[in-house]
């Protein structure tokens, strides 16, 4: 190639680069820059040329809830390391802190630059999402209201068909008791979901309120297997409870608590089949509480274990024999768990079961004001 030739292509890149939207640095493999565009420099308020050399962690200095990263933890470190590209996007909550001090939400791919199998450097594309966030925040702020505006005319056919199933209003024939019963139940189903998804954008907003006060496990544990007495008798599945004495009364949320037991359980004994076991343990392990909820179920296919926290999934293996579901109980239980400062993670087996873990501080749930509990 001519040197005019070289030229021309350094400048059609140059020209490439300076057009795109998104920022685009690329390092080298001791974290330095090596290049920046324009349009990473105006993100970043910082010059393209100042940038060159830096080490990429003063320049793209990444938060999340409101707490620097530590540099184990980046995405670059991650993408680098495992040699993969690494994508960070809404749901990531990760912003990146700018030269004024003004915190932007980001959204990120880095490749990790290989070169002959080692690797020597990376390129980082990266946009601001505020918009994003907005149009996100609208959304759910939208399936707030349309839940909370569903729950009244649901509580009055709730409570109409009630009445009318207790024969109040004059006696039913057999088949209008069995049809009522059919749209009763349908009825409840919805009132779950409509819960479940004013529950999701309570949740989504940072809106829901944390009221600790000094909640018995067990207690609440029990309550709900109370509740589901008449589905594990109906499937004839066999409970096992292990709580262990040395569990105190914790400062928490027994609402939130009740949330917990209640998905985990009621996970457990739909998705076991008749003449199963569900176990329950509630013990105490050095500063933490520790919840275990054990079935003989159909377990969980390997292939979606890292989705079942996740809004709306719910695991291919299951829908056929299982039709009532939303999948956001779990998505809730988790935001549950980790708002408290806790852990929750399972282990599962396909065909053979499931057993999901919890642990909680003994020294209980944060106080934590919003505009309303989770139902
Ligand atoms: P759902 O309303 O569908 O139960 P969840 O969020 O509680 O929603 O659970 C999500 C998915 O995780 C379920 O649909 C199911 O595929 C899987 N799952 C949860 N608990 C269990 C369990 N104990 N055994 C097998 N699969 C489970």
């Amino acid at each position: 190639m001519t040197e005019a030739e070289l030229r021309e292509k350094q400048e059609q890149l140059n020209a490439i680069l300076s057009s795109m939207a998104e920022g685009l640095i690329a390092i080298d493999n001791e974290r330095r820059v090596i290049l920046m565009n324009q349009a990473a420099g105006i993100l970043l308020r910082t010059a393209p040329q100042e940038a060159t050399g830096q080490d990429i962690r003063q320049i793209l200095r990444s938060y999340r809830d409101g707490a620097e990263l530590p540099y184990k933890d980046l995405p670059i470190e991650k993408a680098m390391t495992e040699r993969n590209i690494i994508s960070v996007g809404l749901l990531d909550n990760l912003s990146v802190r700018v030269k004024n001090g003004r915190l932007f939400p980001v959204a990120l791919m880095i490749a990790p630059l290989l070169n002959r199998g080692e690797v020597s450097g990376a390129i980082i594309l990266f946009r601001d999402i505020t918009k994003d966030k907005e149009i996100d925040r609208a959304k759910t702020e939208f399936v707030s209201l349309a839940s909370h505006q569903l729950k009244t005319p649901l509580s009055a056919i709730n409570w109409y068909s009630e009445m009318m199933l207790e024969e109040e209003v004059g006696p039913l024939n057999d088949k209008q008791k069995e049809y009522l019963k059919n749209l009763y139940d349908a009825n409840r189903r919805m009132v779950e979901l409509v819960n479940s998804l004013l529950n999701v954008s309570r949740i989504d907003l940072g809106a829901f309120a944390v009221e600790p006060t000094p909640t018995d496990f067990a207690a609440v544990a029990d309550g709900v297997l109370a509740e589901l007495a008449p589905q594990l008798a109906l499937k004839r599945l066999h409970l096992n409870k292990e709580y262990d004495p040395k569990v105190p009364a914790i400062n928490a949320d027994g609402k939130l608590v009740r949330i917990v037991f209640q998905n985990l359980l009621s996970n457990a004994v739909k998705y076991t089949a008749p003449g199963g076991s569900v176990g329950l343990a509630i013990k105490k392990e050095g500063e933490n509480v520790l919840i275990r909820v054990t079935d003989t179920g159909y377990g969980i296919p390997a292939a979606d274990q890292g989705k079942i926290f996740t809004k709306l999934f719910r695991a291919d293996n299951i829908r056929d024999k299982e039709a009532e579901g939303t999948g956001l109980g779990l998505y809730i239980v988790k935001a549950v768990v980790e708002e408290a400062g806790g852990r929750i993670w399972f282990d599962s087996l396909e065909g053979r079961g499931t057993t999901f873990f919890i642990t909680l501080p003994l020294a209980g749930m944060p106080k934590k004001d919003g505009v309303k509990g989770l139902t």
